[in-house]
């Protein structure tokens, strides 16, 4: 289908963009690389008046180093953040996540912070930003304000941000030299995930120091696996070892029933997957 007709701007700062979301109010909405909106538009399940493109504002795209955190600007397209040299050294767990996130084609156009501000409770970057203490970059007409992933994903497509603000940033604190996988749990390739967890493990001589899960799928929102994570310091990172935390992994969710599985079998996998990513992390 062919979306219904809308005007459109694409301004060339933050401020300007603010400007229009400002003027035009609820009948604006922001672009990004347009993998989840333009498919909303043609299926006309929205019809704004006025599409703001945020693809010609720079200062919203790359990855820099900032102390004790990188920073990843909001419109950095997937697979320039799975590239980048200062996420593979402070934050090997998301090109391993995004490894698995849709296809080459979706990875070039889709953007990190799009993704993130669309809070699919399947998409796949929600659990991993969570797991590592993640913050959000707010602007809006008053100035920025940060958010911490635990604020960030308030229920299913709804987040923390503000009908008139955008989202420029996101800091992920460092966790340089910690073990990463992502465990994605699909029926075929390129699916969303039925249920997916995101592990980053730091290990000290030849056991489980500290760990931090993230899962996707196990509710309306991304699920911090904090029972598992406390229970895994000081386990040995083989799978006997770590099956006894991972068996804590859907403690507290609330995952979906649906055509792909029922809440019941999406809870078992939670504690399977969790044990799998650990020890894949953890390098066993
Ligand atoms: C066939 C297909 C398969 C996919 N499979 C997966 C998958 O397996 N895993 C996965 O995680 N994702 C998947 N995706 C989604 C992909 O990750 C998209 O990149 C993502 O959902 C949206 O990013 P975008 O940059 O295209 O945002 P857009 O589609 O442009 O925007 C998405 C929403 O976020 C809002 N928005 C965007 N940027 C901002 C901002 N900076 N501030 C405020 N609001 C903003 C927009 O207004 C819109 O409501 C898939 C998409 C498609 C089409």
């Amino acid at each position: 289908m062919i979306p219904a007709a809308f005007d459109y701007l694409a301004p060339t700062t933050v401020e300007e963009a603010l400007g229009a979301l400002a003027q035009h109010g609820d009948d604006a909405k922001i672009l990004a690389g347009g993998q989840s909106l333009l498919p909303v538009l043609r299926m006309r399940l929205n019809a704004p008046e006025m599409v703001i493109d945020l693809g010609r504002i720079d200062s919203l795209r790359g990855v820099r180093d900032d102390g004790d955190a990188i920073v990843i600007g909001a419109m950095t397209q997937h697979a320039d953040v799975a590239k980048d040299p200062l996420v593979a050294e402070h934050a090997a767990l998301l090109p391993k996540v995004i490894e698995h996130l849709a296809d080459a084609q979706i990875r070039h156009r889709g953007t990190f912070g799009g993704a993130l501000a669309h809070a699919d409770p399947a998409g796949d970057l929600g659990a991993p930003v969570l797991a590592l203490g993640g913050q959000f970059v707010i602007a809006g007409s008053g100035g920025t304000r940060t958010v911490e992933a635990s604020d960030f994903f308030v229920d299913l497509f709804e987040t923390a941000i503000g009908d008139d603000e955008i989202l420029t940033d996101v800091r992920i604190p460092k966790h340089t030299g910690w073990g990463a996988h992502y465990e994605k749990f699909v029926r075929v390739a390129h699916q969303w995930a039925i249920v997916a967890v995101a592990a980053a493990v730091r290990t000290d001589g030849g056991t489980i120091a500290e760990a931090r899960i993230g899962l996707t799928n196990m509710g309306s929102t991304p699920v911090r696996a904090t029972a598992v994570e406390s229970a895994l310091a000081g386990a040995s990172p083989t799978a006997d070892g770590v099956r006894a935390a991972a068996e804590q992994a859907a403690e507290g969710t609330n995952p979906p029933s649906d055509l792909n599985g029922t809440a019941d079998y999406r809870k078992h996998l939670a504690r399977v997957l969790t044990g799998r990513a650990v020890v894949a992390a953890a390098g066993g």
